[in-house]
């Protein structure tokens, strides 16, 4: 290596990326382009986040799946529409292969605390390890770590008992008795593929949804072979996927009276009608709240499932789970060999519980003790060089996810690169710019569709939307330039 190598390697930023999911693989792809050193930190044994951890019969994504794939790797091979989880899966583990990313992958390594000490992170792992680095990516997800229900006698349910997040696949399920409490985006999954297979199936509804009918289109061979040869074509397909998501229902939810909302009730309301033979089963699917409110269920086989002989829908409440089943409030016992609990996520988690430390000595979770915040979703004061992908605020039922982190990591890269030109060593958001920005979004997360009167994940300990309430093309616009002077910048 001559002398200028090796002050080029000297002087090349170094990078702990936490989390193999989609979000911390984008950004190793970036960092590698870019020739930078990086680690990925993984806590399980295989790349893929919410893809791994979920593996429950019926999943797959409700975004089309030419969308929710990386701009710069798109797969001509997708054999739906909206693809299965285990295809989605393999197009994760395929991308790491191709991008040989694996051997800079820490697996069964939790992070569990990142320390700014001397102007740097010391970032230590449950295995022990530690090392520092300038910068840290958090990748860490914001559906991951289950939520279970406040509910009396939960462990004393003697079947088997596990969360949709942590499917049992040694849990024999044909022909028994199954019972599913939630019905958002993965109990609605798991109603259509479980029906037809169990003796009974109980689903356990607190509030009906809204239904949005998806038909379930297969591409052909020929397709998928146009689509390897004309790379022109599959382009194409994607970005008009992402123009009429972003320009369409993405701005739709940002107003809580605007027609297109109207348009999507109505076609949810004539896919109940319709799908829906049993009158009383009809009015008890039949939501009360405005749609798009909670996150919009989407799905081809939901109202199959449960009008399938062998399903149940109880909307009585639950009094209790007793051992040999579920007690609802008109005292029935719904007897259960097997319950599972889609009852989503503890979704203020994010990093933690790491703990987190920033300068002087400032720890996370006491800056979060009321609510996870950033500016920009990126970044926090007090936290130098330290930035998340999909964290606090960041758009969670407008974008598609993927095409989100790949904005904010081409703008948390700007920032790196505006550092490197002038020699300086960090940077954080200064804490007015953080304040400033969180009261304009609070206020406009009221004027959203999620803030007209339903219980959802979206909602914040006071009731508002913690979502990126704006359009899109302000999305693109902050994420595609810094704003330097709302950055402290340290030489
Ligand atoms: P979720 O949307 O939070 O739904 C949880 C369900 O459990 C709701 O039906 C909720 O009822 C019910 N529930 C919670 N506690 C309960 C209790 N104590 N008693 C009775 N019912 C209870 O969770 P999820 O279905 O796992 O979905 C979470 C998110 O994951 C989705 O919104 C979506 O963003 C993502 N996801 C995406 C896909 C995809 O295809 N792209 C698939 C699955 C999940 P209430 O409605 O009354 O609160």
């Amino acid at each position: 290596m001559t002398r200028i190598d090796a002050e080029k390697q000297r002087s090349q930023p170094s990078f702990a990326i936490i989390g193999a999911g989609m979000s911390g693989l984008l950004a190793a792809i970036k960092l590698r382009e870019a020739g930078f050193d990086y680690t990925v930190f993984e806590k399980a044994d295989r790349v893929g986040g919410t893809w791994r951890d979920n593996t429950y019969p019926g999943i797959a994504c409700d975004v089309p799946s030419h969308l929710y794939s990386y701009s710069f790797d798109l797969n001509p091979d997708w054999s739906f529409y909206c693809s299965p989880g285990v295809e989605i899966q393999r197009y994760f583990e395929d991308v790491t292969r191709r991008h040989a990313l694996e051997s800079h992958i820490r697996f069964n390594d939790a992070v569990t605390r990142c320390e700014w000490l001397d102007g740097e992170w010391e970032v230590e792992t449950a295995s022990g390890f530690s090392k520092r680095f300038q910068w840290v990516i958090a990748a860490t997800g914001i559906l991951h770590h289950p939520k279970f229900p406040d509910i009396d006698g939960l462990d004393s349910f003697s079947g088997s008992r596990f969360h949709s997040a942590r499917w049992d696949h040694d849990v024999v399920l044909d022909d028994r008795r199954v019972g599913l409490i939630g019905t958002g985006s993965s109990g609605v999954q798991i109603t259509g593929a479980l029906a037809p297979r169990v003796a009974r199936l109980s689903v356990f509804q607190r509030t009906a949804q809204w239904v949005v009918p998806v038909e379930q289109v297969a591409y052909t061979d020929e397709q998928r072979e146009t689509f390897r040869t004309d790379i022109d074509q599959l382009q194409k397909l994607h970005d008009d996927l992402s123009v009429s998501f972003n320009d369409g229902f993405a701005t739709a939810v940002l107003d809580a009276n605007t027609t297109m909302v109207d348009e999507i009730e109505k076609t949810c309301t004539q896919h109940l009608e319709q799908a829906i033979e049993d009158a009383e089963l009809r009015e008890k699917l039949r939501p009360d709240y405005r749609a798009a409110c909670k996150r919009l269920v989407v799905s081809h086989d939901f109202y199959d499932g449960i009008q399938h002989p062998n399903t149940e829908l109880v909307t009585t409440p639950i009094e209790r789970i007793e051992p040999m089943g579920v007690r609802t409030r008109d005292g029935h016992l719904h007897e259960l060999d097997v319950l599972v609990l889609a009852t989503g996520f503890q979704v203020d988690r994010f990093m933690r519980p790491m703990k987190i430390q920033g300068v002087e000595g400032l720890l996370l979770d006491d800056v979060w003790s009321e609510r996870p915040s950033a500016y920009l979703a990126v970044g926090v004061p007090g936290f130098p060089n330290f930035f998340m992908l999909n964290g606090p605020n960041s758009p969670v039922g407008n974008f598609s996810l993927i095409q989100t982190a790949e904005m904010q990591f081409s703008y948390v890269l700007q920032l790196v690169e505006w550092a490197r030109t002038n020699e300086w060593k960090a940077t954080m958001p200064h804490q007015e710019a953080a304040l400033r920005f969180e009261k304009e979004r609070t206020e406009a997360a009221k004027g959203t569709v999620w803030a007209t009167g339903c219980r959802s994940w979206y909602l914040d300990d006071r009731g508002i939307p913690f979502a990126w309430p704006f359009p899109f093309s302000r999305f693109r616009s902050e994420m595609s330039a810094p704003r330097l002077e709302d950055y402290e910048w340290v030489t």
